[in-house]
């Protein structure tokens, strides 16, 4: 085997970091320089093999080498980095949990973004293709399957033997793959009488306010970045006391307002001093994608002090609270979602619904409120939303996602003008918006601000507890509870905030399991991919299987279905949110 690089040492002791997406360079897309890199990873990979029980990527890389005439790469014929390829849904956790090579390790292995090349190499010169482009159309196709009427059809044939043969002759859907149900009465629709758009509330004044006071009205908000308060004087608003979830801004500023208006004064003023507007406080402020973490500044350090002073609860940059193994490195996250350090809550939401909790299962959108007004946390639905672009992004189709972005941003910049944090309930769809797009548009400050807006729902409500501002007042215990952690949701790197706030309910047993599902976005449909995605998800299917608990639950509910599809007789899963709900007795 040819030695990949020369001088590197084995492992890295430094931070680890990520490096932007150079999509939009032509040299992304030169074959003969992919094909290059991918041989110089893949030989990598192939003297290191940790992460051999990950995904079905790494044993099809490693049973060619082994099954080559040579016993090394160069046996391997070219179209099993194809299949290498395939098999990678992107899921992040070679990068985030195993790889020792990481930049700025000089062997400077991103296997993922490796991966993403290929697809995004792959879809522009074959194109996606028909099946593809539809079960990635997750908005469009479900507009359309979503129709009164149509909805029946759409339903009745997805769940009939004959529906099932169909779309497997067709679509390549294998028949035993869990497929969503769609609903007419979405989300939005249930929800837009019970908390509004965000088109129906008013902006604040403070923000007004604060922007005025640094001289810098027309510019992004400073919730940009590791120092989000700087011009947020909304932000230590306290929760709107009544559980109506349609708070107005209090008559009278409170001592916490004060000090947190006169603190962001402060701190705007020492951005000023430093020589620095607004808008540049807020780009040194966010992440930077190359380098390492850096030290926190004079007016970061006064922001976070703020916030804390005001009641509200800062996110640590410290390493996550897992107990267990393998989760993801505090420092390898934190090349991507460091804007999250340091940020502070404002006790009101804007709602994301994504496409399939939106279309899919509206109920877990409709929890999720549920739950927030309990806990006196005012929510309302983003004015306008569009999808992610996430399953865009699993085939390489890269301009598909940056036209979803163009759509979304401006929404929900919007809503961070007017005061509200944003959540949305599909790990995935978070994840993209916290890490993906920042590396694919790392120049544009609006998506550094809503990376550093957008929270898990769970670790939002834990941000609420540990300021002493969630209620505890549970009714009914969960008993024993099976949790399995989605992969998109490890990857933020943000500790295991489901398993905690489920752990406040009393007489409720956690069982948590870090492992991949195999569900993947649409890996786990795909007929070719099925068996595969099915032996990935066995030992989670096994877990839950042998601890019969009272329920089993995903913060991804597609990985809730795939586990309930490899189980015999199981029951439905059941969402952390609607859980909390039961525990509530809302
Ligand atoms: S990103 Fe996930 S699916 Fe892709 S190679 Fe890494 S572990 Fe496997
Ligand atoms: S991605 Fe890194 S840890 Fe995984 S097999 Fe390759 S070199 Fe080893």
């Amino acid at each position: 085997m040819s030695a990949p690089v020369s001088g590197g040492r084995e492992g890295s002791l430094d931070a680890p970091t990520r490096h932007p997406l150079d999509w939009k360079n032509p040299a992304f897309y030169d074959e003969a320089a992919l094909e290059k890199e991918l041989t110089r990873v893949f030989d990598i990979c192939h003297g290191c093999r940790r992460c051999f029980s990950l995904c079905n990527s790494f044993p099809t890389l490693f049973d060619a080498v082994d099954g080559s005439s040579t016993g090394e790469l160069d046996g391997v014929d070219r179209k099993v980095y194809w299949e290498v390829v395939d098999h990678c849904y992107l899921c992040d956790m070679c990068f985030m949990t195993k790889c020792p090579y990481v930049p700025p390790h000089p062997w400077n292995v991103d296997f993922p973004h490796l991966m993403l090349r290929a697809k995004a190499v792959h879809a522009r010169k074959e194109g996606i293709g028909f099946r593809n482009k539809l079960l990635a159309s997750t908005d469009a196709v479900g507009a359309i399957a979503g129709i009164p009427v149509v909805v029946e059809v759409v339903n009745a044939v997805n769940a009939s033997t004959v529906g099932r043969k169909l779309l497997d002759a067709t679509l390549g859907v294998h028949p035993e793959a869990p497929i969503p149900k769609y609903y007419a009465n979405t989300a939005r629709k249930r929800l837009k009488e019970l908390v509004g758009t965000t088109a129906q509330a008013g902006g604040h004044d403070s923000l007004v306010r604060s922007e005025a006071a640094a001289g810098a009205a027309n510019v992004p908000l400073a919730a940009t970045g590791s120092a989000p308060v700087v011009a947020r004087t909304d932000a230590p608003r306290p929760p709107t006391p009544a559980a109506s979830g349609v708070g107005q801004p209090p008559a009278k500023e409170t001592a916490a307002q004060k000090l947190a208006r006169l603190d962001a004064a402060a701190a705007a003023d020492a951005a000023r001093e430093s020589g620095e507007g607004l808008r540049h406080a807020a780009s040194a402020a966010a992440p930077n994608l190359v380098a390492t973490p850096r030290k926190e500044t004079a007016a970061e350090k006064l922001a976070r002090l703020e916030a804390m002073a005001s009641g509200m609860e800062s996110v640590s940059a410290s390493p996550p609270e897992s107990a267990l193994g393998s989760t993801p490195r505090a420092s390898g996250a934190a090349t991507s979602n460091s804007a999250a350090a340091g940020r502070a809550i404002t006790g009101r939401v804007a709602l994301f619904t994504t496409c399939y909790g939106n279309r899919n299962e509206p109920d877990l959108d409709v929890d999720l409120v549920k739950v927030f007004q309990h806990n006196g946390i005012e929510v309302r639905l983003v004015a306008k939303e569009e999808c992610c672009g996430m399953p865009k992004l699993e085939l390489g189709d890269l301009e598909s996602v940056a036209r979803h972005k163009d759509a979304n941003i401006p929404q929900l910049m919007k809503v961070i003008r007017d005061g509200y944090d944003i959540v949305a309930p599909i790990p995935s769809c978070v994840l993209m918006f916290k890490q993906e797009l920042p590396l694919m548009f790392p120049d544009d400050a609006d998506v550094r601000t809503v990376q550093s807006r957008i929270f898990d729902p769970f670790e939002y409500l834990m941000l609420r507890h540990r300021a002493g501002l969630l209620k505890t007042d549970f009714k009914q215990s969960l008993g024993k509870v099976s949790y399995h952690v989605p992969c998109h949701l490890r990857v933020q790197n943000i500790g295991l905030k489901t398993r905690d706030v489920l752990k406040l309910v009393p007489d409720t047993t956690v069982d948590v399991i870090e492992r991949c599902s195999g569900h993947n976005g649409t890996y786990a449909v795909k007929k070719e991919f099925r068996a595969a995605s099915v032996k990935i998800g066995r030992p989670v299917m096994t877990r839950v299987e042998n601890a019969q608990p009272a329920y089993y639950t995903s913060d991804c509910p597609m990985a809730g279905h795939q586990i309930e599809s490899g189980m015999k007789d199981a029951k439905p899963p059941t969402h952390p949110l609607k859980l909390l709900r039961i525990a509530y007795g809302l």
